[in-house]
């Protein structure tokens, strides 16, 4: 058992908005939109984005323009930029796009695993160790993600330890560090609690990060539970865009300027400006015309809107 220090005076966030987010909008955000919402990301202090992803447009529209998006970004000192990559098909478009920081992934249910990657969890796994070669040959640092790591959709429960067992594969395949996914929100604090202290004696805080959704009201608090067994890594979206399409007002990715707004008010560093995120989300909705969640958000509007009277 590895020991671990309790709270971290520091926390990492891995910004998602671009990609998790973006991909469940139920628009097609042009790529001038999507340069801008990663420039003013930059801007306000994140330094670990996911831009977009190498899926077959005909899966998800939203990503089509990836290729094209990756080629025109201008350099952003200091701030990697990460794009997902289905198989190996994608990993050829993200190398000739210029991509250099990958993100592979693998679903914890055999449900999902079939329906979401088109196969099962096995194979995933192999196209992983396929793609973690040729990352290798390449030097393109890559991060693995565990979906579903808390509950299915399809499937319900999901067996923590095939969850650990996952993520240490991508771990030994040579990922920087794993994403363990609350996919569709369905954890809650008690199993989040005792999956942190398991996942955090298997691997350490310096390789794990936790990926929760809103769905059901529970990502914050689950973040909170995870940040209390000394998590300090969490992947996070601007605006918690990303609602499921199929559920219309459905909150999406836990957002990162709640979990910032939660961080500062325990006096936990993140590095990241508060004021340009919530300026951030009010260009989200106001500009880019996407549906923000974030609470942090709403409540600049209610100030913005009583200071006018
Ligand atoms: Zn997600």
């Amino acid at each position: 058992m590895q020991d671990h220090q309790r709270w971290p005076e520091r926390v990492r966030l891995f910004e998602v908005g671009p990609r998790d987010g973006l991909q469940h909008e139920p628009s097609t955000l042009p790529v001038a939109t999507r340069l801008e919402f990663i420039r003013r990301l930059a801007e306000a202090g994140l330094r670990d984005i996911e831009i977009g992803s190498f899926v077959h447009p005909r899966w998800v529209p939203q990503m089509a323009d990836t290729d094209d998006l990756v080629a025109r970004i201008p350099s952003l000192t200091g701030v990697r930029l990460w794009a997902l990559v289905p198989n190996l098909t994608g990993f050829a478009r993200a190398v000739a796009a210029g991509a250099t920081n990958l993100c592979f992934l693998v679903s914890a249910s055999e449900t999902h695993s079939r329906k979401n990657l088109n196969r099962p969890i096995a194979e995933a796994i192999a196209e992983v160790e396929r793609l973690a070669e040729a990352a290798a040959r390449r030097g393109a640092p890559w991060r693995g993600y565990v979906s579903v790591a808390f509950g299915c959709p399809y499937e319900g429960a999901v067996d923590f330890g095939a969850v650990l067992t996952l993520a240490r594969r991508m771990l030994d395949l040579g990922a920087r560090q794993v994403s363990l996914g609350d996919t569709t929100g369905m954890g809650n604090p008690r199993q989040v609690g005792e999956a942190a202290r398991q996942a955090l004696d298997e691997f350490g805080p310096d390789k794990l990060a936790l990926h929760f959704h809103d769905t059901r009201g529970l990502g914050m608090t689950n973040a909170y539970v995870a940040l209390e067994e000394g998590v300090n890594s969490f992947d996070t979206s601007a605006g918690g865009i990303g609602g499921c399409p199929y559920a219309p007002g459905a909150a999406g990715n836990l957002s990162t300027e709640d979990l910032v707004q939660l961080l500062r008010s325990l006096g936990v560093e993140c590095a990241v400006d508060f004021d340009k995120l919530i300026s951030v989300a009010r260009w989200l909705d106001a500009e880019a015309k996407v549906r923000v969640h974030s609470r942090s958000h709403r409540y600049a509007c209610s100030q913005a809107t009583a200071g006018a009277h």
